[in-house]
């Protein structure tokens, strides 16, 4: 095999509580993270020369060494000196910096790639290990489906699957910075956290609409006191009958929760047309954990 072709798929937060702050920076989280069926698309190819080279339709991302598909590569490649290189190209669609774990998402997919290409042999948890050597959400991106993440993200737990809904997906034109959003949460006191137990019972339960209920997270005020925006288009969705609407990660983005999809499509259309967001996607849960097949 001299090339392989590879679905990064992105990850929503139906609940993202904050433990508290370690020395080195790093939090203690108690998440629920969820995989949704939006992707980038990651090509990786087999190349003589013994480089990495990373290409991406987006021109402001950047290609060097400080991109996290090249680090990926980079880790295997000194770790395992197969002869030659790599070439990887990401065709991205999940909204950069946006908290859906895009980077985190194309990184999972270099090294699961790349171990199936080279055959390296490495099995999910010695893929795991290498991936927190990366960003803290690599090894769920590996992992992927419904799963509490412990720990700075890596500790991970398979929970029953999120039952199937549909999930509209609008990402505000504006820029947040994860490190801005958890400094500022850092110089306040938490006075109310995310119930993440009563998602977990949900999900027990295959209760959608239990689960849909306990939406919660911790850096949502923080992050909307920034961007007012967030606030607004939570308020389209409900509206438009979504049975709730949250902020991913550290945002912007934000999700609906929808049994419909013609709702979510109509809710989608409307925040568009008022100018809230510009990259808004109608897509769906996806509970497929990886396996040994290539997506
Ligand atoms: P998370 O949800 O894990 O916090 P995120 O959605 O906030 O992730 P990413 O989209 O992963 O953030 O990107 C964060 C930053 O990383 C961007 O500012 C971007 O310049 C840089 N970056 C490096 N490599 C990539 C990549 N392959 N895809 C996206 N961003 C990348």
């Amino acid at each position: 095999m001299e090339r392989i072709q590879l679905k990064a798929l992105g990850k929503i937060n139906l609940g993202l509580d904050v433990l508290g702050r370690r020395e080195n920076g790093y939090h203690d989280v108690r998440m629920v993270m969820q995989t949704v069926y939006l992707y980038d698309e990651v090509t990786i190819e087999k190349t003589e020369e013994p480089k990495i080279q990373v290409s991406t339709n987006l021109t402001f991302l950047p290609t060097d060494e400080s991109n996290i598909a090249y680090k990926a590569a980079r880790l295997l490649l000194d770790e395992f000196r197969p002869e030659g290189g790599v070439k990887i190209c990401l065709k991205k669609h999940i909204p950069v910096a946006a908290g859906m774990a895009g980077g985190s998402a194309d990184a999972a997919a270099v090294l699961f790639g790349m171990n199936r290409l080279f055959g390296f042999q490495l099995n999910m948890e010695e893929l795991k290990k290498r991936g927190v050597l990366l960003g803290a959400d690599v090894p769920y991106c590996l992992m992927r489906g419904t799963v509490l993440a412990e720990g700075i993200g890596e500790i991970l737990t398979p929970l029953p699957p999120m039952p199937k809904c549909h999930v509209l997906i609008a990402k505000p034109p504006v820029s947040i910075c994860t490190k801005t959003i958890y400094e500022k949460l850092d110089s306040r006191e938490i006075t109310a956290h995310p119930d993440i137990d009563g998602i977990i019972r949900g999900l027990e339960e295959q209760n959608v609409k239990a689960v849909a209920d306990k939406l919660g997270n911790v850096l949502e005020t923080v992050t909307e006191e920034l961007c007012p925006v967030i606030s607004r288009i939570k308020g389209e969705m409900k509206q438009a009958g979504a049975m709730n609407a949250m902020m991913s990660g550290s945002g912007p983005t934000v999700f609906g929760l929808f049994k419909e999809r013609s709702a979510a499509r109509k809710a989608g259309e409307r925040i568009r047309q008022a100018g809230l967001a510009r990259q808004v996607y109608t897509t769906t849960i996806h509970n497929v954990r990886r396996n040994r097949r290539n997506d």
